[in-house]
C-alpha cells in the first residue's frame, strides 16, 4: 500500500474522548472510525489487524478439532424462549421486529442457536463429539460502552461450542480448549493467564477467564509468578493425547481476578512468587452440562440404545476486543508497537525524497520485494512526519531511504520494538524482515 494513495487517517491530536491508550492509538493510527455509540467502522489498517488476529484464532481452533461454520447474527425470540433466556437477559439484548411483527433479536451469543442446528442432524452417540465455531459480530448493548473496541455494544467474537456423550468427554473438550486458548494469546505475543471464574447467566459450574496482562487492565489479578515463565509455544500439542498436565500446571498455582482473590490462599504463595497486576479478559471458557440440550430437547441414542443427552461447553474470545488488548500490552509513548504475528504490515518502507531518483528507485524495489506485508510512504511530507506516522502505526520495521544512503547502496533498518537501528543494503534489508 502506497501512503500517497492509501485511506490511512493518521491524527496529530489526541483525541479527547478516548481514555485509554489503545483506543486513542487506533484512533491515531487511523484504524476505526465510530460511528455510533460503542459501534465502529475498521478502517483498512485497523481491519487488516483484526484478521490477523482472527487467522490466528482460526487456526488454533482448527488445530484443536474444532469445525468452523457460520451462523447468522439475527436470531428468532422462539429459540430464546426455549432456553428461558429471553426474559432472562434483560437490556444488553438488543430486540427487533421484522415486518411481519416477529419478534427477532441481534444475537449477543449462539448456544441455543448452535443447540438446535445440532439437534437438528446429531441423532447417535456416534455423532458425537463435535465441537462447532464460529467468528461473527454480536451485539450487547452495553450500559457503557467504553475503551473503543475493547468495550463495544457490536463486537467479534469467536464463539465455539462442544457436545459430548458425557462428563468426561466434556471435560476432555474443555481441556482441549484450555489449551487452544493458552496457545492462541502466546502466538498474539500475549501473557495470557487462565483464572477461574463465575459462570454467571450462561450457567454450569466450571469456567476460566483468559486475562492478559496489561497495566491499563479493567480488573486487579493477583497470580503465582511460574504462570509467567511457562513457555506453551515451545511443544507442539497433541489434543488426542491427555492435556491434563497441562491444565493441571495452570490451575494448581494461585491465580485470580479481584472478584475471586482469596487472601488466605494468597497467604500461602512465596512472597517472591507473588504478582499482581492489571488485567484484560480475552476469553472465557464455560462447562455447563445440560443446561442447553435438555432445555431444547437434544437427545441422541448412547450406546445402549437409551436417550442420553449431550453435555456441553461454550468457548468464547473477544476477537476485536485483542486488537484493543494487544496494543495495551504493546505500545509506548509515540505509538503501537505491533509484535511480528499480528502485525498488520510487517514494515514501512520510508522513502525520505520522493522525485530523487536513487531514492525512488531503491525505495520502490525494497517495497517491491516486501509487499503486500509493507507499506511505502511515498507521500510528499517531511522526513519527521514519516519517521512519526511510522512509529504511531508501529509496524515491526522500519525501512528508511535517504539520498545520501541511497547513493551509497545503503538503506538504514529500523526495528520498532527495541528502536535498534542499522545500516544494511536494501538485500539485507528485505531479508530481515522476511525471515520475522
Ligand atoms: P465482560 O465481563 O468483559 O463484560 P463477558 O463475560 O460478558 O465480558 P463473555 O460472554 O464471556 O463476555 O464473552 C466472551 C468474550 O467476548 C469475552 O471474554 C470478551 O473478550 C469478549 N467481549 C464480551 N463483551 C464484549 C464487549 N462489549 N466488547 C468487546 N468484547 C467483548
Ligand atoms: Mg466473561
Amino acid at each position: 500500500m502506497r501512503l500517497s494513495r492509501a485511506f490511512l487517517p493518521t491524527l496529530k491530536e489526541t483525541p479527547a474522548e478516548a481514555q485509554v491508550a489503545s483506543h486513542r492509538l487506533m484512533l491515531r493510527a487511523g484504524m476505526i472510525r465510530q460511528t455510533s455509540a460503542g459501534i465502529y467502522a475498521w478502517l483498512p489498517l485497523g481491519w487488516r489487524a483484526l484478521r490477523k488476529v482472527e487467522q490466528i484464532v482460526r487456526e488454533e481452533q482448527d488445530a484443536a478439532g474444532a469445525q468452523e461454520i457460520l451462523m447468522p447474527t439475527i436470531q428468532t425470540a422462539d429459540l430464546w424462549r426455549q432456553s428461558g433466556r429471553y426474559d432472562a437477559y434483560g437490556p444488553e439484548m438488543l430486540r427487533i421486529r421484522d415486518r411481519h411483527e416477529r419478534e427477532m433479536l441481534y444475537g449477543p451469543t449462539n448456544e441455543e442457536m448452535v443447540t438446535d442446528i445440532f439437534k437438528a442432524y446429531a441423532k447417535s452417540y456416534r455423532d458425537l463429539p463435535r465441537n462447532l465455531y464460529h467468528i461473527q459480530w454480536k451485539f450487547r448493548d452495553e450500559i457503557r460502552p467504553r475503551f473503543g473496541v475493547m468495550r463495544g455494544r457490536e463486537f467479534l467474537m469467536k464463539d465455539a461450542y462442544s457436545f459430548d456423550l458425557d462428563h468426561e468427554g466434556a471435560q476432555r473438550s474443555y481441556r482441549q480448549m484450555f489449551v487452544a486458548y493458552l496457545r492462541t494469546f502466546a502466538r498474539m505475543g500475549l501473557k495470557a493467564i487462565p483464572m477461574q471464574a463465575d459462570t454467571g447467566p450462561i450457567g454450569g459450574n466450571l469456567s476460566h477467564e483468559f486475562i492478559i496482562l496489561a497495566e491499563t487492565g479493567e480488573s486487579q489479578v493477583f497470580l503465582h509468578r511460574d504462570l509467567l515463565e511457562f513457555d506453551v509455544l515451545s511443544r507442539p500439542v497433541d489434543y488426542q493425547g491427555d492435556l491434563s498436565p497441562i491444565v493441571e500446571f495452570w490451575t494448581s498455582r494461585y491465580a485470580a481476578t479481584d472478584e475471586k482473590h482469596d487472601e488466605a490462599a494468597w497467604a500461602e504463595v512465596p512472597e517472591e512468587k507473588r504478582v499482581t497486576a492489571r488485567g484484560i479478559e480475552v476469553g472465557h471458557i464455560f462447562y455447563f452440562g445440560t443446561k442447553y440440550s435438555a432445555a431444547m430437547g437434544l437427545h441422541v441414542s448412547g450406546p445402549d440404545g437409551k436417550p442420553v443427552t449431550p453435555e456441553m461447553g461454550s468457548y468464547g474470545i473477544g476477537v476485536s476486543r485483542l486488537v484493543g488488548a494487544i496494543i495495551e500490552a504493546s505500545h509506548d509513548e509515540h505509538g503501537i508497537i505491533w509484535p511480528d504475528p499480528v502485525a498488520p504490515f510487517a514494515a514501512a518502507v520510508l522513502n525520505l525524497k520522493p522525485g530523487e531518483a536513487a531514492c525512488d528507485a531503491a525505495a520502490e524495489r525494497i517495497y517491491a520485494a516486501l509487499a503486500p506485508q509493507a507499506v511505502l510512504d511515498d507521500r510528499e511530507e517531511r522526513a519527521g512526519v514519516k519517521f512519526a506516522d511510522a512509529d504511531l502505526m508501529g509496524f515491526p520495521w522500519q525501512v528508511i531511504v535517504g539520498p545520501r544512503g541511497a547513493a551509497a547502496g545503503r538503506v538504514e533498518l529500523k526495528r520498532r520494538a527495541t528502536g535498534e537501528r542499522a545500516e544494511v543494503s536494501p538485500e539485507d534489508a528485505v531479508a530481515r524482515v522476511r525471515s520475522h
